[in-house]
């Protein structure tokens, strides 16, 4: 294989753009927005970033450390990030409650995904990969460890979850004209497969273009609130519809499915290239259809090998997962009963249980604990 060069430093714009994805959940907005970020320098490999918490002992620092450290250091050339951490002055204080009330007041929209949410979306260059299995299980695979998750079908032209989460369910409207999610398999999902067919709601459905259905999806669905993560099946190939996702979802990060294929790896590695471009962080590639291990326990690796290996290196991502090939896919995908869940003990089912706990390791769930109440304590003193 030959060396990979290594990528420039990005720009302080750039550092901006990455920090637009560390959200603080509560106050509902990012930390350029809030004014929190005081300085970013860069020099040799290294990003220095400098964040004014609220408060000195704010409970969320040490998320807000962790996620300004993975966003900034997930843009390419970027070796090291130091995060110079000081206390807010009563001015600072002030202003950032005037930015935040603004903030809750514009908030009905762009989105209804509440900003606790961690959302993944997983896509890849081509169909056919296994990108709406993966998103399915790996749904399954994080409820499964405690967490409420969503799963939303924007691949519109050929959505199979409804079919894979075994539900005929129909999406129906609230009294509030937002649309309520079907429950299946214990997960809140979303598809143009669950959309009613009455006039109007088919009205509303006519002639939308993919990124528009994607961000009505986004705008018109009453989430759960306690809603930990939305698992998002992306249609396959670039365009539109990644920048109408990182415009509409700064949160939103990527994960790349592929396969053992080498041939296969140029046409993800430009959904990868738009995703970074437009400041979307990806989290790592699954290597899907890995290996085959006949009951015999012969591996054979059907459809080559290396494929996601080199995928990461060239992305430097992590490989986070290698799902094998196991009939147990199809026909759990043909029946409703997703493998991590009902053949957990599996190959694919375990390979899918250990890729769930490896994203909820990289991407951890927001936690709700905030520094609001102290800061209203605060701000009533002063
Ligand atoms: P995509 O969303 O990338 O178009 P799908 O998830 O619909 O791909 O998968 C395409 C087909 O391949 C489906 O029939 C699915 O059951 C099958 N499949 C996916 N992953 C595997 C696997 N690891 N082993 C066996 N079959 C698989």
């Amino acid at each position: 294989m030959s060396p990979v060069a290594s990528p420039p430093m990005p720009t302080t714009e750039d550092v901006y753009a990455a920090l637009r994805g560390v959200i603080d959940p509560e106050l509902g907005s990012d930390v350029v927005d809030l004014g929190m970020v005081t300085h970013v320098d860069i020099a040799d490999g290294t990003v220095e970033v400098g964040i004014a918490l609220t408060i000195a002992e704010c409970p969320m620092r040490g998320q807000i450390d962790a996620e300004t450290r993975r966003k900034v250091g997930a843009l390419p050339g970027v070796e090291t990030v130091e995060v110079v951490t000081t206390a807010m002055t009563k001015r600072q204080r002030s202003e950032l409650m005037e930015t935040a009330r603004l903030r809750a007041r514009e908030r009905a929209e762009p989105t209804r995904v509440p900003t606790s949410t961690r959302v993944l979306a997983i896509a890849s260059g081509k169909g056919g990969v296994g990108k709406s299995t993966t998103s399915v299980n790996l749904a399954v695979g994080i409820a499964d460890l405690g967490f409420r998750v969503g799963i939303l079908d924007a691949d519109i032209w050929g959505f199979s979850i409804p079919r894979m989460l075994g539900t005929t369910d129909r999406i129906e409207a609230g009294e509030d004209k937002l649309m309520i999610p079907v429950e299946a398999q214990g997960l809140q999902v979303v598809s143009t497969g669950l959309i009613t067919d009455d006039e109007g709601t088919a009205l509303m459905w006519r002639g939308l273009m993919l990124s528009k259905a994607l961000e009505q999806f986004l705008t018109q669905v009453k989430w759960a609130d306690d809603l930990d993560y939305l698992v998002i099946d992306m249609p396959p190939g670039t365009g539109d519809i990644q920048m109408a996702l990182s415009r509409l979802l700064p949160q939103a990060e990527m994960v790349v499915v592929t396969t053992p294929q080498q041939t296969a790896q140029k046409v993800a590695v430009r959904v990868a290239d738009m995703a970074r471009r437009s400041h979307m962080p990806i989290v790592g590639v699954v290597e899907n259809m890995s290996s085959f291990v006949c009951d015999h326990g012969q591996t054979y690796e059907l459809f080559g090998s290396g494929g996601g290996e080199q995928l990461a290196e060239q992305l430097a991502v992590p490989l986070v997962g290698q799902i094998p090939l196991d009939t147990s896919l199809v026909s759990g995908g043909d029946e409703g009963t997703p493998a991590a869940r009902h053949v957990a003990d599996g190959p694919a089912g375990v390979a899918y249980r250990t890729l769930a706990a490896e994203l909820v390791r990289l991407v951890p769930p927001l936690e709700d604990e905030t520094c609001v109440g102290r800061m209203a304590k605060l701000l009533e003193a002063m």
